[in-house]
């Protein structure tokens, strides 16, 4: 795939770029001026996020929810699936409007989108009211752009990875669970996807540098961290020193912060140190996110997923067997090319041996510039929707066997925030990742508390504080 090479690609370390430290620009020259972000995406994007936010608030920009308000807005975009380019174009429609009225408004669009071929081009073409480009492998140098831009378009999109950066100033969503990252890109290559080509190789963080930064986390009071990339499994594979997610999580779990997560997991790479660490400390979560994607052996080969549907089921067991009450979920893609009724049985044949707490399921859409849109898109969309239809039917099914389970039993909640489920109700997550609506408890957000669960359903459950007296 040809990446845009608007400016020429070059090697961030023999770049002028490099030799100014874009990370922490501190300026006032945006006091009192608003920010509208818009972050498409998954929880790599939504982390991205806080850290242009960060940057931002270095300027003195502060943040809207009312995009008309902004003086300044970001588009932090997303090129997982096609009607994520949709979004975008449709909201630079509305951006298009209110620059007219606002001819100092400055509007920058970053993130995967703007890597892939061709996107950079249609923004200077068809959008000329875009001032800023930017890419995923530069995200540090946007207070840079922003407080350098002119009356041109500015388009700035390396296709060539830079530097890991450290000492980042998030500005981060929540005070109690942050994310933190340990990698950036991915070097598995699945047929089907994009991101190796817009996030690049993979590029391990340094063990030392991510442990004092939950070590910062843990002192600022923060109550779980969730370790992300896009196959973490694969954690210090490109480093010289043998160290890989076994040992990374470890050493993260001695720190003691309360709650550890990790995501996304790749079956391929998932060892026995890994299962054997998770099970040895009570601070790893008991949740797994386990991309199965098919059933069927023979599309997995076409998808390139590296594991057969019998050594998923395999590893799958192991997981089950020596992590008692170990919530597992899952994505499944439905009609990738030449994907037959046995095929899709197949899938079903492992959603039923496995009873996974949860999925994300899709419907498979070519990505331009990934070796399997050079197959025939040849699943028409009704079979593809019937099959999700009836996948969703029995994944909803087993979550809501699952969630059943807690009814009547007392779990440890920590409370995240208000609840969209009503006045007075707060919500936060299990250890097993489920989402629980609770009565009262206000005063506990940002706490672990006990919480009775007195019903379920398929995607939630609800529950009461649990108030212990002492005789
Ligand atoms: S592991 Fe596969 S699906 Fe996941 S990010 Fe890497 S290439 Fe994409």
């Amino acid at each position: 795939m040809n990446l845009p090479n608007l400016k020429e690609a070059k090697k961030r370390e023999n770049s002028p770029v490099e030799t100014f430290d874009a990370r922490n620009i501190k300026s006032d020259k945006f006091e009192g001026k608003y920010f509208y972000l818009r972050t498409y995406g998954c929880q790599m994007n939504v982390h991205d996020s806080e850290e242009i936010k960060g940057i931002l608030s270095n300027l003195g920009f502060r943040q809207t929810d009312d995009y008309e308000k902004a003086h300044l807005i970001v588009m932090n975009t997303c090129a997982i699936r096609e009607n994520a380019h949709d979004k975008v174009f449709g909201f630079l429609g509305r951006v298009k409007h209110l620059k007219k009225d606002k001819p100092d408004l400055i509007v920058c669009v970053g993130g995967c989108m703007t890597q892939e071929e061709n996107v950079a081009e249609t923004l200077k073409n068809k959008y000329p009211f875009v001032d800023i480009v930017f890419g995923t492998h530069n995200i540090n140098d946007l207070g840079k752009l922003i407080l350098e831009h002119q009356n041109k378009q500015d388009i700035e999109v390396y296709s060539i990875e830079g530097n890991i950066y450290e000492n980042i100033e998030y500005k981060r969503d929540s005070k109690y669970t942050a994310w933190v990252n340990i990698m950036y890109g991915c070097d598995k290559f699945c047929t089907y996807c994009i991101v190796p080509y817009t996030r690049g190789k993979q590029r391990s963080r340094k063990m030392e540098d991510i442990l004092d930064e939950v070590k910062d986390l843990k002192k600022a009071g923060y109550l779980e961290v969730t370790l992300l990339g896009q196959n973490v499994n694969a954690y210090g594979k490109d480093l010289s020193d043998g160290r890989d997610f076994a040992t990374l999580l470890e050493e993260v779990a001695k720190i003691g912060i309360p709650r550890i997560r990790f995501v996304t997991s790749h079956p391929w790479d998932f060892t026995e140190e890994m299962i054997d660490v998770i099970s040895k400390y009570d601070n790893i979560m008991p949740y797994i996110h386990l991309p199965l994607q098919s059933g069927s052996s023979r599309i997995l080969k076409l998808m390139g997923r590296r594991y057969t549907k019998e050594e998923y089921l395999e590893l799958f067991n192991k997981i089950k067997e020596a992590i008692p009450g170990v919530s597992i979920t899952t994505d499944i893609i439905v009609g990738f090319p030449n994907e037959t009724d046995e095929d899709f049985d197949e899938t079903l044949d492992v959603v039923n041996k496995c009873q996974f707490d949860g999925a994300f399921t899709f419907i498979y859409s070519p990505r331009e510039g990934t070796p399997a849109a050079l197959i025939k898109d040849n699943i028409s969309m009704e079979v593809k929707e019937e099959r999700l239809q009836k996948l969703n039917k029995i994944i909803n099914d087993y979550s809501l066997m699952h969630n059943k389970e807690y009814e009547g039993k007392t779990v440890k909640v920590l409370v995240t925030g208000m609840s969209e489920k009503g006045e007075n109700k707060v919500c936060g997550y299990t250890e097993t990742m489920k989402l629980v609506n609770i009565d009262g408890a206000l005063n506990d957000i940002g706490k672990i508390i006990d919480v009775e669960i007195s019903s379920a359903k398929s995607f939630s459950l609800d529950g009461k504080k649990v108030t212990f007296v002492n005789n």
